[in-house]
């Protein structure tokens, strides 16, 4: 392992896939990373808080200028994007995956920074739809190899915005800018506390290890139909919530606001509201805590986020809850769902010594139930966006 977090041998890799698709070898390799959330769910359309973690998979991309303004961005998982033009790319014609990439230079050229043709080639092992954040890793690893070949210094926080348009606009899913802020501004070990209203990012220590403890993600491999459908009627819930209560955001109200407008709200609207106040209180604790070195109250607020993202804002599946109770049952610390949820992924805190156990609890417990197979990967708070070559 290097210094980064990427194998030696993953960089060797990749440049061995450029040097076989372009003929030279790249000017330079640069890693960026997927992310879990621990915390913080929901919250940022709200203008709230968030506490995701950096992980150790990552994108790489291999890139090299070209003189002729094309960019040709090619993917050992999904094979080679269309050649495009940078000087007249429209967003609205860039197919498939090269979306997420092109998508991120034409955002970068949208705020003023002129870029150059290039050679990309990308290879990623963070799982893809897994709900750690494959296509913001894809989007950051491009976006700062493409800026930086152009000599241009971009701010991190420039570069996640310009990743998260290409999601909205190009790509066309409706995402916060969570995933590419953290893989941005992860830092090894460390959770980043984002402000979702202000971006303002503060780095939380996260000693894990040193406590004989590992991050562990369980993939539960479903994702039901409804989960985009979902996503945007919580989304209009909150909205109109946030409208009654005469706020800009649920960001900007208490529980006891909430609680006081259970008339004007309705029952439905009063429970999504409540997830929103209370989850970021959840975060904001749970910052406080890990930044005084404590870890005792991870299990507490992971199990409330959970319940309150089962129960208030209706967002869980059996076979999340499933996983979550497996983990725990099998020793995990703390657990909860991650991610929008209906299906997706669980994030769980476990003693090193217990993560084979909760693997296979997590396994048995969705053979018994008839769920997919889930998978449990063990990972490291990873630092961002870098050049590693
Ligand atoms: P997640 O970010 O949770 O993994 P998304 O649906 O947001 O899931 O992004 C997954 C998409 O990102 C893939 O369908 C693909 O279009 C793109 N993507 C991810 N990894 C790669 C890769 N290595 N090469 C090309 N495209 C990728
Ligand atoms: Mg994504």
């Amino acid at each position: 392992m290097d210094a980064a977090g990427g194998g030696v041998s993953r960089v060797d890799t990749v440049v061995d896939a450029f040097h076989a698709a372009v003929g030279e070898a790249p000017e330079g390799v640069w890693q960026a990373p997927g992310r879990v959330n621990l915390l913080g769910e929901h919250t940022d359309y709200n203008e709230g808080f968030v506490l995701p973690v950096a992980i150790d998979l990552s994108c790489l991309a291999a890139a090299r200028r070209r003189d002729d303004g094309v960019l040709h961005v090619r993917s050992v998982q999904h094979g080679a994007g269309q050649p495009l033009p940078l000087d007249d790319l429209d967003p609205h014609r860039i197919p498939g995956w090269s979306g997420y990439a092109a998508g991120t230079a034409w955002a970068l050229q949208q705020q003023g920074i002129e870029l150059s043709g290039a050679d990309v080639v990308v290879s990623s092992d963070v799982p893809s739809g897994a709900g750690l954040s494959s296509s913001a890793a894809l989007e950051c690893s491009v976006g700062l190899a493409l800026a930086e070949l152009a000599g241009a210094r971009v701010d991190p926080t420039a570069l996640a915005l310009a990743g998260q348009r290409a999601e909205v606009e190009v790509v066309g899913a409706p995402v916060g800018v969570m995933d590419q802020m953290v893989s941005m501004h992860g830092r090894a070990g460390s959770a980043i506390l984002l402000d979702c209203r202000s971006l303002e990012v503060r780095r939380v220590p996260l000693h894990l290890a040193e406590a004989g403890l590992q991050l562990v993600v369980i993939d539960t491999r479903v994702t039901h139909a409804h989960a985009s459908g979902g996503y945007a009627a919580r989304r209009a819930a909150c909205e109109q919530a946030a409208e009654l209560l005469g706020v800009r955001a649920l960001r900007d109200v208490t529980l006891e606001d909430v609680e006081g407008a259970a008339d004007v709200l309705g029952d439905e609207r009063l429970r999504r509201a409540r997830h929103v106040v209370t989850e970021n209180a959840r975060v904001l604790a749970l910052a406080d805590a890990l930044t005084r070195g404590e870890l005792a109250p991870l299990g507490g607020l992971l199990a409330a986020g959970h319940a309150s993202l089962r129960e208030d804002f209706e967002v869980s599946c059996p076979e999340l809850d499933a996983a979550v109770d497996a983990a725990l049952a099998a020793g995990a610390v703390a657990a909860r769902m991650t991610g929008g949820g209906f299906g997706g992924s669980v994030v769980a805190i476990v003693p090193a010594a217990q993560v084979d156990r909760v693997r296979a609890r997590c396994r048995s417990a969705a053979a018994a139930a008839g769920f997919s197979q889930p998978v449990v990967r063990g990972v490291q708070a990873a630092p961002g966006a870098a050049r590693l070559r």
